[in-house]
């Protein structure tokens, strides 16, 4: 047989392979399938243990343009939405760390646990489209890769020079956080748009609503 002189394989030591997480970042004011559809096959396609939806503290970049809801209760509703999804994670990094989000701070302090991790963030086209913009993003840019996923109603495409970056292909899926909450103010169903338990949370938290 021809490989009968290859040496033994290596015995495969899982403890030896190096973690890959994904950093999803958003206001997920709430959480909806778009995010749940995008982390889940972000996951799969580019083999990470782990995609951490991290609920933005304060995100500075939406300053002012209305009312943002409480952290927390934004928290709670991200566990809610990835409980029992293996792999997904509901992070508060952010949320602990305090004062204005920037997603290099999460990635430094990622790697401050675990420098031999590998680190990429997921972005949407329509945010990947302003990432020269974020807070020290060349510093950034060492740092990770970005993953681009498409989103309806927004280029096909986002050219990204300085950067590492990959295409994941997503089942396209054309809501918004901000069509959720114009729902909920005028009484139309969120059914199916989000999961049930975020639906219930939405109701309990009164989030939303017409007076808003
Ligand atoms: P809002 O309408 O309040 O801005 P949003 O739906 O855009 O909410 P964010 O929390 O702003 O949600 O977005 C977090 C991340 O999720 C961004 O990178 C955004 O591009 C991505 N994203 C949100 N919705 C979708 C979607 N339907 N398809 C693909 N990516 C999405
Ligand atoms: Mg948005």
């Amino acid at each position: 047989m021809a490989d009968s002189a290859a040496p033994p394989a290596e015995p495969y030591d899982s403890a030896m392979a190096v973690r890959r997480i994904a950093v999803f970042g958003g206001t997920f004011d709430p959480p909806h399938i778009g995010h749940l559809i995008v982390a889940s096959e972000v996951r799969s396609v580019g083999a990470f243990d782990e995609v951490h939806l991290v609920v933005a503290n304060d995100p500075w970049q939406k300053r002012g343009s209305r009312l943002i809801s409480d952290a927390g209760i934004r928290l709670d509703l991200v566990r809610r939405a990835v409980a029992g999804h293996a792999g997904l994670v509901a992070s508060d990094r952010e949320i602990r760390r305090g004062g204005a989000s920037y997603t290099i701070d999460t990635v430094e302090s990622l790697l401050a646990i675990d420098p031999s991790i590998e680190l990429s963030v997921v972005l949407g086209v329509d945010a990947a489209s302003r990432l020269d913009t974020w807070h020290r993003s060349s510093e950034l840019a060492e740092l990770v890769e970005i993953v681009v996923v498409g989103r309806p109603g927004s280029p096909d495409v986002v050219a990204l020079p300085g950067w590492r970056s990959a295409a994941i292909d997503v089942p396209a899926i054309a809501i918004s956080s901000t069509e959720i909450r114009e729902r909920v103010a005028t009484g139309r169903p969120i059914d199916f748009l989000v999961t049930d338990d975020v639906r219930n949370a939405i109701q309990e938290y009164g989030l939303y609503g017409v007076a808003q």
